[in-house]
């Protein structure tokens, strides 16, 4: 198994693109940041390394280790875009609470098998899949008085807010 950097540098290659002062600065920081990260994150541990590289090479860096697999668009919360490790790193999905940001990870056999009858069902090829709930954490139901009924209803429900 390659290491970041390893397959970073290989990945380039094989595209003909260069490895990059800034390209390499990148990879660095990404894998000493938190588990679920966005691209200020990204631009916040390039500064604490001393780097230089502005965020405009941050999003245009982004999708190269994406289609290097390296990283994975994990979620959209509260108008951020959040990503992931997922080079040599287990499946998962996730939990997000919309109020405080607070994710969740899980992994589930059974959620896991029955998505493997619904493609086998459809005739279907699977690559990749993504399961994010959204919606409130333990502490921010009770927060927000928020009833955990997970009903069928919970569009009729009532959020009340105190003040
Ligand atoms: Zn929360
Ligand atoms: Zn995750």
């Amino acid at each position: 198994m390659l290491s970041y950097k390893e397959r970073f540098k290989y990945f380039l290659k094989e595209r003909n693109l260069k490895y990059t002062p800034e390209r390499k600065e990148i990879i660095e920081a990404i894998v000493k940041l938190q588990k679920h990260f966005d691209a200020e994150d990204i631009y916040k541990q390039l500064r604490k390394q001393k780097s230089n590289v502005s965020l405009a090479t941050i999003y245009r860096t982004i999708p190269l280790l994406i289609d290097s697999g390296l990283i994975i668009e994990t979620l959209h919360c509260r108008d951020k875009v959040l990503y992931e490790r997922i080079y040599n790193k287990k499946h998962h999905d996730h939990l997000v609470c919309i109020n405080c940001g607070k994710i969740i990870e899980f992994y589930n056999g059974e959620v896991e098998k029955l998505q493997d009858e619904i493609c086998r069902k459809y005739q279907f090829v699977a690559t990749e899949h993504r399961l994010g709930i959204k919606g409130y954490c333990k502490e921010c139901q009770d927060k927000l008085n928020i009833k955990n009924n997970n009903s069928k209803e919970k569009n009729k429900r009532d959020i009340k807010h105190d003040s």
